[in-house]
């Protein structure tokens, strides 16, 4: 991180966990926070208060999240006790095939950096459809409404902190190459100065826009006619030597987007009912399945090091499986059900052993036929997704549960600012696979036309004899995954409560020989215990914080004496914020 020179503003205090009552809300961000729950004061339910978290979050994360990208929307209901769902992930233009991201002059793939900072790579974003379609369905106040703390803040700005101009120097070079971006994010052709006022009225405009006409402003008319040409012909610095492809999309893909509404994944583990995103995310399949392998054990605090050994396995399997099968299930047939059967887990339990370690990559099973569990072969080797995109977690008075992720893909998108719009466009089509999985096998996750690529987003919502007893989520690309099951593994096999299973040093396993480990873990004496059975693990990668992190989560507990706790991450992303709307309450 670069020498940040100091001016002198301070952003409002913040608090990683909070108890009361009448409504919650934890995000990465105090002012994301503040907007849902400013949002829950005026009357908005937890569904309102998403949508204006979601929104603040494009404003002071538009790294991370925002109109550019896609998303996914899990809400518990407590009229109906129902877990519904809202695929709002983009989607590959009309026009892309699977091998849109090979190179036509050299036969390859097109180089990863090269596909990321790319017009190519910008899918048609779901986010202000997954925002109507929610208030639409389940919430109390109109767009318009549910924006407006987010055009405030927009408008008059936040307070640039360290994780901000991190953030942005992380990209500054890429920022550099579209002169949209570079004048948004790097002003006066600087790293924004921590404690400086940030302001992007363009972004205050494009929200009032919406808000005015709709979100079909964006997917039928003027700021989606500016989104295309922004793909179409991205803004290149002059002078910018950089090669930036443009891209598919037509004015026609904004227009045929659609939200789905999905039957959300179920599984139970040890009692508890587990409800997460189906595919086209691969979260609630591969967290389930890890739950059902580990479901198999008896995990206690008492043998934290075989807890752990266990837990690196089940991940080491599911993602075994996640990647031989899961992808959009509107193009192949993916075995959802199969992946979560308890028959299939137990088949694919037999392969953990106490003493010894699997060799990744381990080879995948096929669901459909179970019984084949305990075959070994050759598994594919899983791609590094870095840290990016941004969850939050909402309830009301009345008992509902939100849990949503958010993204525009890696850190800063695509680096394409749609010109005097304020927004970011994402890179998701990057988590498209390049190439056919192997000469056999195609797989479950190439581009396509109108295709969703495989996520690892998993808002996942903790049921207890039919009421909730938590959300949670995370950012994180792949370790998304892992996030989300350590986190349910810490909080419901190791004692610990929802802070101490948030704060708890993280390790990553995804049928890689190596398993990412914060340095927390790394010192610590699981980490020697661990190597014994034949474990190995490396530091994670650094992201865009002085120190490797894995995943930022955002979680909520129903506590048995009827209050409600919001967690939020003590230290990682720099801190996040948990607020209730009365505390102790
Ligand atoms: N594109 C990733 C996914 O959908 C999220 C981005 C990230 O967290 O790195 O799984």
């Amino acid at each position: 991180m670069s020498a940040a020179p100091a001016s002198g503003l301070k952003p409002p205090a913040k608090e990683s966990v909070a108890t009361g009552s009448g409504g919650a809300v934890s995000s990465v961000n105090v002012y994301a926070t503040r907007a849902g729950i400013e949002v829950l004061r005026h009357g908005g339910n937890a569904v309102d208060a998403a949508v204006a978290t979601a929104a603040a979050l494009g404003v002071v994360e538009p790294y991370s999240a925002g109109i550019g990208g896609g998303g996914y929307f899990t809400y518990y209901h407590a009229r109906t006790g129902k877990i519904s769902t809202i695929d709002g992930r983009e989607t590959a233009p009309a026009r892309m095939k699977p091998d849109s991201f090979t190179d036509p002059s050299t036969g390859k793939p097109i180089p990863f950096p090269e596909a990321v900072n790319s017009g190519l790579s910008v899918g048609v974003p779901g986010t202000p459809a997954t925002w109507r379609k929610a208030l639409h369905d389940w919430g109390t106040m109109s767009p318009a409404k549910a924006l407006r703390p987010a055009t405030r803040l927009a408008q008059h700005g936040f307070v640039v902190n360290d994780e901000f101009r991190a953030q942005t120097a992380l990209n500054e070079k890429r920022f550099r190459n579209i002169s949209s971006t570079a004048k948004l994010f790097l002003p006066n052709g600087e790293l924004p100065v921590v404690g400086s006022r940030f302001r992007n009225p363009d972004l205050a405009r494009t929200y009032r826009q919406l808000a005015r006409e709709g979100m079909n402003a964006l997917y039928r008319g003027e700021i989606g006619r500016d989104v295309v040409r922004a793909v179409q012909h991205p803004p290149v610095t002059p002078g910018s030597d950089a090669k930036i492809r443009p891209g598919l999309m037509t004015a026609g893909d904004l227009a045929k987007y659609t939200t789905l509404r999905q039957q959300p994944t179920h599984t139970t583990y040890r009692g508890l009912d587990v409800y997460s995103m189906a595919p086209s995310s691969s979260g609630g399949t591969t967290v389930g399945e890890a739950l059902n392998i580990l479901e198999n054990f008896h995990l206690s605090a008492a043998d934290k090091v075989q807890a752990l050994h266990h837990y690196l396995e089940a991940g080491r399997i599911a993602f075994a499986d996640r990647n031989r099968w899961v992808g959009d299930p509107a193009f192949s047939d993916v075995p959802t059900e199969q992946l979560l059967a308890k028959k299939f887990a137990k088949d694919r339990a037999c392969l953990i052993s106490p003493t010894t370690t699997l060799t990744s990559p381990v080879a995948p099973a096929d669901p459909r036929r179970p019984g084949d569990g305990c075959a070994q072969g050759t598994g594919t080797k899983e791609r590094y997704e870095g840290p990016s995109t941004t969850h939050l977690v909402t309830s009301d008075r009345w008992g509902n549960v939100v849990s949503y992720t958010l993204t525009i893909e890696q850190t800063g998108g695509s680096a394409i600012t749609v010109p005097g719009r304020g927004f970011l466009l994402n890179n998701e089509l990057t988590d498209f696979d390049f190439t056919p999985l192997s000469e056999d096998v195609p797989g479950p996750n190439l581009p396509g036309p109108g295709k969703r690529p495989r996520s690892s987003m998993s808002p996942t919502i903790v049921l207890q004899d039919g009421r909730p007893l938590l959300a949670l989520g995370s950012p994180g690309g792949a370790t998304i995954i892992t996030t989300v099951l350590q986190t349910l593994v810490n909080r419901v096999d190791l004692g610990m409560t929802l802070p101490e299973a948030v704060a708890a040093p993280r390790i990553s396993q995804r049928n890689r020989a190596d398993t990412d480990a914060e340095p927390a873990f790394l010192q610590s004496p699981e980490r020697t215990a661990l190597e014994r059975l034949g474990q190995h693990f490396v530091e994670a990668p650094k992201a865009f914080t002085p120190s490797p992190e894995i995943g930022a989560a955002a979680a909520l507990e129903f506590l048995a004496d009827g209050r409600t706790q919001a967690v939020a991450e003590p230290k990682r992303r720099g801190g996040g914020s948990a607020m209730v709307v009365h505390p102790n309450g």
